[in-house]
């Protein structure tokens, strides 16, 4: 099928039908995750069990953890049978949806247990690991500069903001600053921009759950970090777990003590909590919802625009849909995992949205607002460095695929299926996608580019930054535990490994965080520039598709070099960054 502007198609008629069509099939709700915008109903084609390889990727994974668990000879002679239905799926006739549906049926029977079991050593988390591996995360997760590295390299690397100083609500003293670096001073880090804050103020809405059966705990912690002068490595200097100073509310610094390592993990789980509700469901997959339910309704097969977007596309509807319906419903993994009521959780997830205006969400402002923009002030900061290098490839791919078929601004202002598409976006009854600049959309072509780059690489990378680190860094439970289990310390001294191990999630919670997380974390399907020979059959694409590809081989060999010369950062290799939001 040859791309047309729709001025400029003979067959306008054609057109017209197919987008009345498509209008009926994808109709907005703003009801499942009120009030933000999503499909109704998850069309039949776009239903990702219907594609036998991502079925079979699921499965692999899927049976991975029933062999995890496999303990007895009926679990193993079923995981037999289930594995061979896996490898013959793509010749067989099975039926996909039946076949999963079995193996997560078998999942969950054999995880009934009555009453979960406290840790009785951190050893109990290692031995969850069996047919799936240990992270290597569990060997160092306790080295104070694996747990700065969590703020520049981790699953949520985008909370830390540069700060000159510090207000009454986190109020560190100079003395308190130089007891952690001796010969360095606050004044003197915040003057020259060595100073850092991760402030988790938006969790303070949280109200603590229950569910399934023990009281959880989270907090909205501030924790402050230093550049150091001579490593240029990020190091902490002081965490506060809770919003109001005092005296039950201590400023705890690094010391080696249990105390440390208890207010370290309040502010992993922070992390945590914030990672999966507002930096992965709500920042990348219910951001793009939006962008994929205007693009069936408005934007023709035939349009360019269609034909670039739609790989990046593929499964989100699907997947947003099984998260709305099963992963945030009440009384569902997430609810049972993570820290806070359902009902606030996904309170926190239209927040994450509210709070992210789409023009405010272009990545070079992100780090300018944060203040991280300076690799002379912030050397070490893998996911900026790496996922800049995507989002200028992205722009280049953009802008020239684009260029090609708008060639003016008239085109431009011409295009009535793009005119429709922005009104539908930004439309109450719509999208409700906010910040979306659309008079400057009309205008010009630089405005388009932006909001398509910004697209593509929401869809691609980012959602690969925040989705893959899943396994590797938060499977194993006690680096980024979903809930805290005890209550915060209100002393700097006198906690011990018992205090500790309080704080940390029953055994079956941490069973079913290790094990969705490593579902979650490791399917990678389809893979960034890889848009197949039957995507665009334009000759004048080819050539800066092929640029485009080749740009992201060099990456690839850019960020090889650089994972020699700092602790890897691995989740922006090429290879594992899929097209689409699709797990
Ligand atoms: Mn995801």
């Amino acid at each position: 099928m040859s791309s047309f502007l729709p001025q400029h198609d003979p067959d306008h008629d054609d057109r017209t039908e197919e987008l009345e069509e498509a209008r009926e099939e994808y109709q907005w709700n703003h009801e499942y995750v009120s009030p933000l915008a999503m499909v109704e109903k998850v069309p039949g084609k776009d239903n990702s069990l219907f594609s036998l390889r991502w079925v079979a990727k699921v499965l692999d994974k899927l049976l991975d953890i029933l062999a995890n668990r496999a303990e007895d000879d009926d679990d193993k002679e079923k995981h037999r049978a289930f594995r061979h239905t896996q490898k013959n799926l793509g010749t067989s006739r099975a039926n996909p949806e039946a076949t999963v549906n079995e193996v997560i049926g078998t999942i969950k029977r054999s995880m009934a247990k009555a009453v979960s079991d406290r840790p009785q050593s951190l050893d109990d988390y290692a031995e969850m690991f069996r047919a799936i591996g240990l992270p290597p995360i569990a060997k160092d997760y306790t080295d104070d500069k694996v747990f700065a590295n969590m703020r520049v390299a981790g699953p949520n690397p985008l909370m830390i903001e540069r700060v000159s100083d510090l207000d009454e609500r986190f109020p560190v003293t100079e003395a308190l600053f130089q007891s952690v670096k001796p010969g360095d001073s606050l004044e003197a880090a915040g003057k020259e921009g060595r100073l850092y804050l991760a402030d988790y103020e938006m969790l303070a809405m949280l109200k603590n759950g229950t569910y399934p059966e023990a009281q959880k705990y989270i907090y909205a912690p501030f924790s402050l970090y230093v550049v150091d002068k001579t490593s240029g490595d990020l190091e902490p200097v002081a965490i506060q777990c809770d919003r109001k100073p005092s005296k039950s509310n201590p400023i705890f610094t690094p010391n080696g003590s249990v105390d440390w390592l208890i207010a370290k993990t309040i502010v992993e789980t922070a992390d945590g909590n914030f990672h999966e509700a507002v930096s992965h469901l709500s920042r990348t997959h219910l951001f793009i919802e939006p962008f994929v339910v205007a693009t069936h309704r408005n934007l023709a097969e035939k349009l360019p625009l269609c034909r670039l977007l739609m790989p990046h596309f593929w499964g989100t509807l699907f997947i947003n849909d099984q998260a709305q319906d099963k992963m945030i419903a009440p009384g569902g993994t997430v609810d049972e995992v993570m820290a806070g009521t359902i009902e606030t959780t996904r309170g926190l997830a239209v927040k994450g949205i509210e709070t992210y205006p789409f023009d405010q969400a272009f990545l070079p402002e992100t780090f300018k607002a944060r203040g991280v923009d300076d690799k002379e002030l912030l050397p070490n900061y893998p996911y900026r460095d790496d996922s800049m290098l995507y989002w200028n490839a992205i722009h280049e791919w953009v802008s020239e695929y684009l260029a090609i078929y708008y060639r003016s601004d008239a085109d431009l202002q011409g295009d009535t299926e793009l005119a429709a598409w922005f009104q539908d976006l930004v439309s109450q009854d719509g999208g409700r996608v906010k910040g979306l600049n659309t008079s400057s959309a009309f205008g010009t072509l630089d405005y388009l580019i932006d909001a398509v780059t910004l697209i593509i690489f929401t869809s691609s990378v980012q959602h690969a930054a925040v989705n893959f680190p899943q396994y590797d860094l938060m499977s194993y439970v006690p680096n980024v535990p979903g809930a805290c289990y005890a209550k915060r310390r209100t002393r700097l001294t006198g906690a011990t490994e018992q205090s500790y191990l309080d704080i940390l999630p029953p055994l079956d919670q941490a069973q079913t965080q290790m094990e969705f997380l490593y579902l979650l974390g490791s399917v990678h399907y389809t893979k960034l520039g890889n848009y197949g020979r039957w995507q665009f059959k334009d000759r004048r694409v080819k050539a800066p598709c092929r640029k485009f590809q080749r740009t992201i081989e060099n990456i690839d060999g850019i960020i090889k070099l650089r994972n020699q010369e700092r602790r890897p950062y691995k989740f922006l290799i090429p290879k594992g960054i899929p097209q689409s939001i699709n797990i």
